[in-house]
């Protein structure tokens, strides 16, 4: 300890000195607060120096007292001026690492597109709008009169078994098909028509061939003089336009209730073009649509005179076409919404 007045004052200036340079080397709060206590805390350098100012003699100790204040406040001024410096700093640096470089290639939003099924689907109604056919629609929850009766499947009919139909009630369905909309379109128009109705419809069914709920597009042609050649070149023009040219396509023998004759379309193999693979089991043909003229009994739940007026129906499915067009073996993956399906399309 200093035991003179003038050895004090030295020290005082020595302290300083040292606290400047201990300033100049902080690099951070921990620092700082460990020089604020080693200098000016309560076992700090000046306050030993002022408990020291006892052993003066009482006419100095005003001067010295004066000394290490004015050091006390210089020192604190000096670590608040550090603290600044330090924390500007900081910010700098943060700016800087945050800078924009304007010369980097720009993010671009991930962009939607439409899903493949409304793309087939607007691809069939293009093909049959190009033929003159008019969009026609109908409800999804449907009577049993237009989902059944009318086309001809009576009550007893094997197609209207329980493990098919959702059943809402007694006489309301979910439709099973889009047919019921030929029955409300006939109800309102008089031929000559031409109709196709595409939606969605709805049987109790799952596997990797059937969803709960699928799409189909019905089609229908009324007028005079209408016939099986004018069905068999309608969907010719179809299959040749939808997949290609060269697609083969034959008409097999098929029973439905409201068609008569009624015919499966065939088309030649996408997969194997006929040989014979997996996809057709060994076949070389699958199964397109259900197609026939309309059974005269139609005619008589809408009042349309079977003398006068013939007329041709067709029913396909949407996932099944989009299936064979694209090579897709599973219809759940139209409905998983998994991007890395549908991004593909
Ligand atoms: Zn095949």
């Amino acid at each position: 300890m200093p035991t003179s007045t003038k050895d004090i004052i030295q020290e005082l200036k020595r302290v300083k000195l040292e606290a400047q340079k201990d300033l100049s080397r902080a690099e951070d709060q921990a620092s700082l607060q460990r020089l604020k206590g080693k200098y000016l805390g309560r076992q700090g350098i000046l306050t030993e120096l002022l408990r020291a100012m006892g052993t003066f003699p009482p006419s100095e100790r005003p001067i010295i007292g004066r000394t290490i204040n004015l050091l006390k406040e210089e020192i604190t001024q000096e670590i608040n001026t550090r603290w600044e410096t330090l924390k500007r700093r900081r910010h700098e640096k943060e700016l800087y690492a945050e800078k924009l470089d304007l010369t980097l290639p720009g993010r671009r939003p991930l962009l939607g597109h439409t899903h493949p099924l409304t793309q087939v689907l607007e691809e069939i109604v293009d093909i049959f709008t190009g033929l003159g056919f008019q969009i026609a629609d109908g409800p999804e929850v449907e009577l049993d009169y237009y989902n059944f009766e009318a086309l001809n499947i009576p009550k007893d009919h094997p197609a209207r078994d329980m493990q098919d139909t959702f059943y809402i009630s007694d006489d309301m369905v979910l439709r099973t098909h889009t047919s019921p909309v030929q029955i409300r379109t006939m109800e309102k128009q008089r031929p000559p028509l031409r109709i196709i109705a595409p939606g969605k419809a709805y049987r109790c069914d799952a596997d990797i061939n059937h969803s709960p709920m699928f799409h189909q597009v019905e089609g229908l042609m009324v007028d005079r003089d209408v016939t099986f050649a004018d069905l068999k070149g309608t969907i010719a023009i179809f299959i040749q336009q939808m997949f290609s040219k060269d697609t083969r396509l034959r008409f097999r023998p098929s029973f439905f209730p409201f068609t008569e004759p009624s015919a499966e379309v065939d088309i030649q193999c996408v997969i194997c073009k006929g040989i014979g693979c997996r996809v057709c089991s060994q076949t070389g043909w699958l199964e397109i649509l259900g197609s026939g003229m309309v059974d005269p009994a139609v005619y008589s739940f809408v009042n349309y005179d079977p003398e006068e007026f013939t007329g041709f129906a067709f029913g396909l499915g949407i996932e099944r076409i989009a299936m064979l067009k694209y090579g897709i073996d599973d219809i759940r993956l139209f409905f998983e919404n998994d991007l890395r399906f549908l991004s593909q399309f």
